[in-house]
């Protein structure tokens, strides 16, 4: 009898995670190392929110906390819902969590049986299979082609859907394509979704307001409020507040589900911080004006390394509306030879070549299900970016 469990044997860890662990570690050997996989602004936690986290210590607020969020961080997130999405979720319908992760790991603990299946559209972000996986679902990956900017068509959802289906992931602008749905798109998906009441809708608003070129951004129990019900919204401090390490995600989604969820984290985590709750609620009501500035610095960074990138024979890059993600195609760089003669067959061939020869780490697409892709995260400053893509073109230059 070995000593780790079976269900360990379904899942693997998170690429994202582990690549931008290995090359932080590379770098901190003083390896020079350029890191564009990490899933993380580069800007600081604003100093508004730092002050509510200290003054949250000075005055106490260090005790247990329910799990579901205190009083004002619910109020602040049922408010957060109303103003931005138009959807009313009493506070009974709303939940946080250590992260959006585990929000998703709860949501899927609290409702997928074995043998479910769970409608997946790839590129997806690298730990939905793994999580319906620990849960003994099964994942439905559902390919969705550069052509469609990789996003999923009412076509293929009607096509994939089983009276096993028990979810629909949804996640948009998307990580890692950073494409956006459209209001259209999920009328679309909305119409197939109502033939098929049983049918769950995890939609994953956490890049919300990384959003550029003046693009609106829908979510699905909002363009459609008879699947309000059906929906679990969810959103997160993460990426916005740019308060990865603080570890607070929250939704919106069914009592039912909500309370299941509740149970689970009873049992499990209690509750995020208290300290991290009482940042929350400021970076929920407090001044937003930051996120612009942040997204005007996105924007800027995105336009170059896509020209960059797109300058390199080979490679062809697409340009994301939102997140901070590029997600191109190395379909060019493919059966090409390195100089001490390796071939470079798939995109982790690729990534591995740039880390070693190099130093330029990013994901490759097929931990996304998606190859041949590669993720670069272009949320670090504009001298690495540009560097990195000197780089790529210069290991690119030298295949055969
Ligand atoms: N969803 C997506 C699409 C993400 O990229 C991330 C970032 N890791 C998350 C959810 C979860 O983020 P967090 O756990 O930091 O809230
Ligand atoms: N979401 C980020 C990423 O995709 C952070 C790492 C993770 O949790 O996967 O890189």
């Amino acid at each position: 009898m070995g000593i780790i469990a079976d269900r360990l044997n379904r899942i693997k860890p998170s690429m994202t995670v582990g690549i931008n662990v290995k090359a932080n570690a590379l770098r901190a050997e003083g390896k020079d190392v350029l890191v564009l996989a990490a899933g993380e602004p580069d800007f600081d936690t604003p100093k508004n929110i730092r002050d509510a986290a200290n003054k949250a210590m000075e005055e106490g607020q260090t005790r247990y906390v329910p799990g579901k969020g205190t009083p004002a961080l619910q109020k602040a997130i049922q408010e957060k819902f109303l103003k931005d999405n138009n959807i009313k979720y009493e506070l009974d319908e709303i939940m946080v969590g250590v992260g959006g992760k585990h929000i998703i790991y709860n949501a899927m603990m609290a409702t997928v049986n074995p043998g479910d299946e769970v409608i997946i559209p790839a590129p997806f972000w690298v730990s939905y299979p793994d999580i319906v996986l620990l849960a003994e679902g099964i994942p439905v990956i559902v390919e969705c082609s550069q052509e469609q900017n990789f996003k999923i068509t009412a076509k293929q959802l009607e096509e994939n859907i089983s009276t096993k289906t028990k979810w629909l992931m949804l996640n948009s602008p998307s990580n890692p394509t950073g494409f956006i749905y459209s209001k259209e798109e999920l009328k679309e998906l909305a119409k197939v979704l109502l033939k098929h009441p049983d049918v769950l809708i995890m939609s994953d608003d956490i890049y919300e307001k990384i959003i550029y070129d003046g693009l609106q951004f829908s979510t699905l129990a909002s363009v459609e409020p008879s699947l309000k019900n059906r929906c679990l919204t969810l959103n997160g401090v993460s990426k916005s507040y740019c308060m990865t390490g603080w570890r607070l995600g929250y939704c919106g989604a069914s009592k039912d589900i909500i309370s299941a969820m509740n149970k689970i984290q009873s049992q499990s985590t209690t509750s995020t911080s208290s300290i991290t709750m009482a940042a929350s609620v400021e970076a929920l009501k407090g001044p937003q004006n930051f996120i612009e500035i942040h997204n005007q610095s996105f924007i800027k960074r995105r336009d170059m390394v896509v020209d960059l990138l797109n300058e390199i024979e080979g490679i062809s890059c697409l340009t994301p509306e939102g997140a901070f993600y590029v997600y191109p195609s190395c379909d060019g760089i493919i059966g090409k030879s390195t100089t001490n003669g390796n071939e470079i067959k798939n995109d982790e061939d690729f990534m591995n070549y740039l880390l070693e020869s190099e130093g330029v780490a990013g994901v490759h697409g097929a931990a996304f299900g998606l190859s041949p892709y590669f993720r670069l995260s272009y949320a670090t400053s504009d001298e690495i970016l540009k560097e990195a893509c000197i780089r790529i073109k210069r290991a690119c230059d030298k295949l055969k």
